[in-house]
């Protein structure tokens, strides 16, 4: 098709102060929300008759780094194929070649309701919250299997369905892992930074788990956990509450970082009963048998400073605060297979990342011509806990996670401006 063709298919609107051009297909463009990358709409695809969610990268090609990060997180999104990993209906809905490929810059995504933000609000039973978390080991066990530790974990990086259906998002900041060596110290958001991290000390597949660790806490208390102003800061809330580490963990760190935190003046930390007494949780499930105390047990190996002593994912997906919906299909699914094994290393000049950009586009548009999205929502039946599941009790209830979506639907539906938008759907860190 020549370029003047394809062209008219287009139309463009303004979302905020950014311009949106896709394809006529999607109609109704509304803001939903706004990241790292760029901004992302809701809007009705006439092809699929269903809607979708639009996300515009912002400016990936300004420079190298944006261009690397944007090729980084399409290669992954192409590769990894989970149902707890975000995973794209069509890169961009229009491709056209070098030099007007900064056209290419629109990821089209099935739509979720909300963002694990909104969750946090609200009162969770113990199997939406057990269910929450199982989803998202899930997910991180799957990345963990390609060697991607996610290391940027937060709650906005995480959506949620109705059903509670729950997808990680975000693959900007994921690297892949060379085996076995342990990474440099580099990004994870402040609030849920893994002591680790913040201590420079490197860190391997668990550094996500305190993540995980830090949003459940969150979920529990309706508050972040460890609320830091910087990096120090970040440093002492963990301690005043969970107690400066021991002599052994302090061994680990290097002179001038040990000299730092044995200068700090020591905490005793609380127990995990002070920190997360019952009257945080919801009653204890007759049905599913889940319980406070299991959960707060969680919390305590979750939230371990010492990541040799930390739980590990596939520990944490046999707890039993989270093994009732262990489904080997979904835990132990087929690592994916990343299809550029270099996609760490690579260093280029912006014009050669559009040239690869372009040609994974192409790669991807080739492979679905079929127009099917992936990553469809599974029915939450094949995730049953003892033979019913979440969302089955009451769809009215405070606790249905249905009701979570409320605030987003009213957000798009009443309101079409970024900005009230982006203040209904809460907190974007
Ligand atoms: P991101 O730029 O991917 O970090 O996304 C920014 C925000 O947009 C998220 O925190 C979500 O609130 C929202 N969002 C992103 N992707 C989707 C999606 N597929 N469905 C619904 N909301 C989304």
């Amino acid at each position: 098709m020549n370029r003047n063709k394809r062209e008219k298919e287009f139309y463009s609107l303004d979302v905020g102060d950014s311009t949106f051009t896709v394809l006529k297909r999607y109609q109704n463009l509304r803001p939903i929300g706004s990241g790292a990358q760029g901004i992302v709409c809701s809007a009705y695809d006439h092809n699929l008759e269903r809607n979708v969610a639009i996300k515009k990268l912002s400016r990936p090609f300004q420079n190298q780094t944006h261009a690397k990060r944007a090729y980084r997180e399409l290669v992954l999104m192409k590769c990894v194929n989970h149902k707890n990993e975000h995973v794209i209906a069509t890169i961009s809905p229009h491709t056209l070649p070098p030099p007007t490929l900064c056209a290419t810059r629109y990821l089209v995504m099935e739509l979720m309701d909300a963002n694990l933000c909104q969750v946090i609000q609200m009162e969770l039973d113990h199997e939406r919250l057990s269910y929450l978390l199982y989803q998202m080991l899930c997910g991180i066990k799957h990345l963990h299997s390609a060697g991607i530790i996610h290391r940027d974990l937060k709650p906005s990086n995480i959506v949620v369905k109705s059903d509670c259906t729950l997808k990680i998002l975000d693959f900007g900041l994921a690297r892949t892992a060379a085996t076995g060596l342990l990474m440099t110290p580099y990004v994870v958001t402040r609030y849920y930074r893994a002591p680790e991290v913040i201590l420079g000390m490197g860190y391997q597949a668990n550094v996500d788990i305190w993540s995980v660790g830090c949003i459940m806490a969150e979920m529990v208390r309706h508050k972040i956990l460890f609320p830091g102003r910087d990096y120090i800061d970040q440093w002492n809330k963990v301690i005043e509450q969970l107690g400066t580490p021991s002599q052994e963990f302090l061994m680990k760190l290097n002179q001038s970082v040990r000299t730092y935190v044995e200068n700090r003046p020591r905490y005793a930390g609380y127990s995990f009963e002070k920190l997360f007494p019952d009257v945080l949780f919801p009653p204890d499930s007759e049905h599913s048998k889940l319980k406070a105390s299991q959960a707060r047990d969680l919390l305590s190996k979750m939230l371990v400073i010492d990541a040799s002593k930390r739980i590990s994912v596939e520990e944490a997906l046999q707890h039993p605060y989270i093994n009732v919906w262990y489904d080997p299909a979904e835990v132990e699914a087929p690592p994916p297979l990343i299809s550029d094994q270099k996609l760490e290393e690579r260093e280029h000049t912006v014009e050669e990342w559009k040239e690869l950009i372009y040609k994974e586009v192409l790669d991807w548009e080739e492979r679905t011509k079929s127009n099917v999205i992936r990553g469809q929502p599974t029915p939450l039946g094949a995730a049953v806990i003892n033979g019913s599941q979440p969302s089955s009790s009451s769809s009215s209830s405070a606790n249905d996670v249905s009701s979570m979506s409320t605030d987003a639907t009213l957000a798009s539906d009443t309101d079409n401006s970024l900005e009230a938008s982006a203040g209904a759907l809460g907190c974007c860190r």
